[in-house]
């Protein structure tokens, strides 16, 4: 293990991170519901088409819609059961998504998946499994995997890089499951340097999972070979550490530049639990059907971090865990700096969600915004070196399709300049909107 704590050099905040709800909470599969809510739209690129009808029986991993054309990943059935409708449900950022409505079959047994070989397995086949398996980018906007380590022709890629840094404050199911299987999450690490045909893999871990740390060092040790040298990398606790570019940066020390791509600077980055998704798609043939979620917050009864079927509805996780608290105030999906607040708990798990929390007016702020005062404090915690101030009063000017020369289409949302702001000012809105602006004013 590397015990140098590294870091990216631009902006970055420091934000409480509340982790201690449930670092300690060993991940619990939560009973299936009776129904599930299976989104056909669960990813970016093309949403599924569904192949079943209503009243069709399936099996537990059986294929519900999959993508023909384009890009996308297939849709499975988390467990046995009936069809029983096809209808549209709530989507957790699009207003609604059609769906496949799913009555669960309790008295079928849960299936069990054994472990085969895979090192004799070609890169193109490795992929095949991976796209079948219906694994997309978890945490994210949800990338098919298959398509992030099929990189484009010409670029040379040297170095895998994962993620385990989970920057974002609450979360902890990364932290999970590098600590309770770190063997799977270096398998699938393994498998990955496999496709792409290389060596070497860095592990980014923040320094506030010191158990993350050993157990994932012990086990890249364990797992080191001429084929795959994998090192843990210790990070600096510091938002958006996670972030792509900001990742690269700390690890490797290359820069991406901010219109281009990891893979131009020979690096491919994937999540440390997408990579226990590819141990299990290829050594055990496990379909992507079930995740692990964070439930946090001073809002919910008992916060866990559970392991859960996609198209669970989130009143069915509530009531599991016992119910909110009567200081409720606000629900949102993701983490708090780059999650999206819901209105109503009947949205179902997609594949892209990393965790759900119940957050109380201590938690969160409510104050009104006000004038920019030109401290300047949003500029400096931008990682991207943004002038976000600028976008905000553009946009209050109704000028947001003039705002490209401060970095508009660069911002990734990340939220440091919104948090440091002395005047609430609630500049990610502000730069959502100047984003779409531009993109209508380049659509004509
Ligand atoms: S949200 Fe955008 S502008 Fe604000 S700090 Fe993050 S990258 Fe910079
Ligand atoms: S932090 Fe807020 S008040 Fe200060 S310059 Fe940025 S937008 Fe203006």
């Amino acid at each position: 293990m590397n015990a140098t704590v590294l870091t990216f050099p631009k902006g970055g905040i420091h934000p409480p991170d509340y982790k201690s709800l449930t670092a300690e909470m060993v991940i619990e599969p939560m009973p299936t519901p009776t129904s599930l809510e299976l989104i056909l739209g669960q990813h970016i690129g093309v949403p599924c088409s569904p192949v079943v009808a209503k009243k069709d029986k399936v099996a537990e991993g059986a294929l519900v819609g999959e993508v023909t054309k384009g890009m996308g990943v297939p849709l499975h059935a988390p467990v046995a059961g009936t069809v029983s409708n096809l209808t549209e449900s709530a989507h957790p950022i699009q207003v609604s998504s059609p769906s496949v409505i799913l009555r669960v079959n309790k008295k079928e047994e849960p299936k069990s998946y054994q472990s085969s070989d895979w090192s004799g397995l070609s890169p193109d086949e490795l992929r095949e499994k991976i796209h079948l398996a219906g694994i997309v980018g978890i945490g994210g906007a949800g990338f098919p995997a298959h398509v992030k380590l099929t990189p484009p022709p010409g670029s040379k890629i040297d170095t895998l890089v994962l993620n385990g840094a989970e920057c974002e404050p609450y979360l902890t199911a990364d932290h999970r499951q590098m600590i309770e299987h770190p063997d799977q999450v270096i398998e699938g690490a393994r498998i990955i340097l496999s496709i792409l045909g290389i060596t070497e893999c860095l592990v980014g871990i923040e320094n506030n999972k010191p158990d993350a740390i050993a157990a994932m060092s012990s086990e890249a040790e364990k797992q080191t070979s001429a084929e795959a040298r994998i090192e843990i990398k210790t990070l600096e606790v510091k938002y958006p550490q996670g972030a792509e570019k900001q990742l690269i940066q700390s690890v490797t020390g290359r820069r991406v530049a901010s219109q281009g791509l990891p893979a131009d600077h020979g690096v491919i980055v994937q999540n440390v639990s997408t990579a226990r998704a590819i141990f299990e798609a290829v050594a055990l043939d496990k379909p992507y059907y079930e995740k692990v979620v964070t439930i946090s917050g001073k809002g919910i009864a008992r916060p866990a971090n559970l392991l859960v079927k996609v198209g669970t509805l989130v009143k069915d996780i509530v009531t599991h865990l016992g119910g909110t608290t009567e200081e409720l105030a606000k629900v949102v999906l993701g983490g708090p700096m780059m999650g999206f607040a819901v209105s109503t708990l009947d949205i179902p798990i997609t594949k892209t969600t990393s965790s759900i929390l119940f957050l109380t007016r201590d938690e969160i702020d409510t104050d009104l915004f006000s004038n920019c005062i030109r401290c300047g404090r949003c500029v400096e915690a931008c990682p991207m070196g943004l002038q976000p101030n600028e976008i905000g009063v553009y946009v209050e000017a109704s000028q947001g399709e003039n705002t490209t020369k401060f970095g508009t289409m660069e911002c990734f949302e990340c939220g440091c300049c919104a948090y440091v702001c002395p005047s609430k000012r609630p500049l990610v809105q502000f730069i959502r909107m100047a984003k779409s602006q531009l993109k209508r004013r380049a659509a004509g």
